[in-house]
């Protein structure tokens, strides 16, 4: 159950309210890669990843990545998400050209526009679940007692609201998962970006966080990115794409 208090009630409604303005903007993309370069220098030479990317997302899509381990399907989110640059080429994320920041305004805009899960959770090892939730809003200078009650009303919505005081050691892997998923979005960012989110867990552990952070995408009016290997997984997202040879192309559904 979501324990709505009353420090969380005015971020509940202003979630809502922007769910809806999220799901009127739909015309305009929310994510625009347009001749995407990414070159790495490394000790044999330059290694070209990305030569001509290409990418549009519009809000509220839930969009998987496919493609063998090398292709560079980390090194988009992490363009994406301003924690990688590119080498050349248009990145417009959030509204944001991201390759124009600043250190210090990659940083904000981390903090306000993306929430970033990794295939492992990078929970601090020393803080309860909860004063990890808190983190990101302590990190924009909330007030502790107001951060520990927005981290208190997440925790119930990933259905953790018993767990708030057990340290990351004290729960399972799905329920890491869980709290590092309430972390990422604690500060209502528009994009969630998601490196293998599900792959350090077993098939039905792997099966309920992907659909909890199917429920947190739709009540939330997120614009998700999933990068996976499992191909049933994908095919639950509103499209799927395979990054092969530096190029992203749709993935053939199912049959
Ligand atoms: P994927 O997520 O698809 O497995 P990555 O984006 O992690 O692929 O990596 C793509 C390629 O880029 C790999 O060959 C990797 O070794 C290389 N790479 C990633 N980061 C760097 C870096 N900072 N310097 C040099 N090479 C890198």
């Amino acid at each position: 159950m979501t324990n709505t208090t009353p420090a969380a009630a005015p971020q509940a409604s202003r979630s809502a309210r922007e769910s809806e303005s999220r799901v009127e903007a739909v015309s305009s993309p929310i994510v625009r890669v347009e001749a995407l370069r990414k070159t790495y220098q490394t000790a044999r030479g330059a290694l070209n990843l990305f030569e001509n990317l290409n990418l549009t997302i519009l809000p509220g899509e839930m969009v998987a990545i496919v493609g063998q381990s090398g292709a560079g399907k980390s090194t988009l989110l992490h363009i994406l998400g301003a924690l990688d640059a590119p080498s050349a080429g248009t990145v417009y994320c959030a509204s944001t050209n991201v390759a124009s920041l600043s250190a210090r305004e990659a940083a904000v805009f981390r903090n306000r526009e993306i929430g970033y899960v990794w295939q492992f959770h990078y929970l601090l090892p020393e803080f309860t679940a909860q004063e990890n939730v808190a983190m990101p809003l302590l990190a924009r200078g909330m007030r502790k007692q107001e951060a520990m009650a927005i981290a208190a009303d997440w925790l119930g919505q990933v259905d953790l609201e018993d767990r708030g005081s057990h340290r990351p050691g004290e729960l399972s892997g799905g329920e890491q998962q869980r709290v590092a998923l309430a972390r990422a979005l604690v500060n209502n960012p528009r994009l969630l970006l998601a490196d293998e989110p599900t792959g350090d867990l077993d098939g039905v552990t792997a099966g309920r966080v992907f659909d909890l952070i199917e429920r947190l995408h739709k009540s939330h009016g997120l614009t998700s990115i999933l990068v996976t290997h499992n191909l049933e997984l994908a095919g639950r997202c509103s499209r799927a794409l395979r990054l092969e040879g530096g190029r992203l192309a749709p993935l053939p559904a199912a049959s």
